[in-house]
């Protein structure tokens, strides 16, 4: 996910923070300092947040143990104002091991809601004072627990209620079909819930702004689902640009801007002298070079590293996922035997392949 910072890695996942995330916090803050209790106010309410988005973490990583036991590994999590974002390497196939997945994540907070109550003694009263007057800090974060429970239970995405909507829709539609009638109920509900929200004249930002996440994400599952089942059993090979003009790394900057302004192609893989790809040279970076360097200057001191590739025979979503977390438009793809540069894969060529795909199925 763009604009989120690494914080570390556990078991294998990292762990990263959204940008978002800390306007949060500076809201919490704020609004804790004018509680009336200045600095300390601030810090116990940015302390609490902190202790809260720990538990979300926790949330977060039973859904990841969940997901290892049938084999998924989860490459990142993201924290974001709304929860975490756990991205599973690949979404369980089966219905009833998402169904498991899902509820693995809220099962968590119920722990830990049962263990503070147990360990504190605490019943659990519901006492709408509790976070205002900078109530008891291990009950507040009981409740929030338990909030966390019934706020992720909720049937719209990217909550878990959402994944468990799907799945319960999954074991009498297809996938597909599930994914769309659970994303539409989510948006509904966002809808419905920023609405009443305005209408009373009683909105929070943080609750809107939670409303405007949810309408996003379910929008975006259900694009990702159909995308995904427009690309099923497609790879690499099939959507790579395969006639493509490549450059020496002694070639000129001005040999680059002449194939760039005579044909449709951007970005120009450096070859070495036995077809070896030494690197890129993306339009962005030849623009830049330009005004640098002027255009009597190699391409081989210019050219842009070579650390995102993809294979031929990878699974074409996974490789959307590679350009999509990439900084450059356009990623090389090489043939592992004998490491040659033998196509192109960007955006444009991907979405040329859907709207063919998409024309035949019609037909
Ligand atoms: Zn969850």
């Amino acid at each position: 996910m763009k604009w989120s910072f690494k914080l570390g890695t556990v078991a294998g996942t990292e762990v990263r923070v959204h940008v978002t995330f800390f306007i949060l916090l500076a809201f919490v803050a704020l609004q804790g300092m004018s509680g009336g209790q200045g600095t300390a106010g601030a810090l116990d309410a940015v302390l609490f947040v902190t202790a809260a988005f720990v538990c979300v973490l926790l949330h977060e990583f039973g859904h990841v143990t969940a997901a290892r036991g049938f084999g998924i590994r989860t490459p990142d999590i993201t924290l974001l104002p709304i929860g975490g974002v756990a991205r599973l390497e690949r979404m369980p196939e089966k219905p009833a091991q998402e169904l498991v997945v899902a509820l693995c994540g809220p099962l968590v907070n119920v722990v830990i809601a049962a263990g503070l109550s147990l360990f504190l003694g605490l019943g659990i009263a519901w006492n709408p004072e509790l976070f205002e007057a900078g109530g008891h800090f291990w009950e507040k974060l009981m409740i929030w627990n338990l909030m966390m429970v019934a706020f992720n239970l909720v049937p719209a995405f990217p909550m878990d209620g959402g994944r468990v909507l799907r799945a319960l829709l999954g074991l009498v539609v297809d996938y597909e079909r599930a994914t769309r009638w659970a994303a539409a109920l989510g948006q509904t509900i966002a809808v419905t819930a920023g609405l009443l929200m305005l209408l009373s004249g009683q909105a929070s930002p943080v609750l809107l702004l939670i409303a405007f996440f949810v309408f996003m994400a379910a929008g975006q599952e259900a694009a990702m689902v159909s995308q995904r089942q427009m690309f099923h059993g497609l790879r690499v090979q099939d959507a790579m640009i395969t006639d493509f003009r490549a450059v020496a790394p002694d070639a000129l900057l001005r040999d680059v801007v002449a194939l760039l302004l005579s044909g449709t192609q951007h970005d120009f893989p450096v070859l070495g002298p036995h077809g070896d790809l030494l690197g890129i040279i993306t339009r962005q970076r030849l623009v830049g070079a330009l005004s640098e360097h002027g255009p009597v200057h190699p391409v081989g001191g210019v050219l842009e590293p070579l650390d995102v590739q993809v294979p031929p025979r990878m699974d074409l979503v996974e490789a959307l996922g590679v350009l999509d977390a990439a900084t450059r438009p356009t990623l090389p793809v090489i043939d592992p035997l004998t490491g040659r540069c033998i196509g192109l894969l960007n955006a444009e060529n991907v979405g040329e392949l859907l709207m063919v795909r998409t024309a035949l199925k019609r037909a």
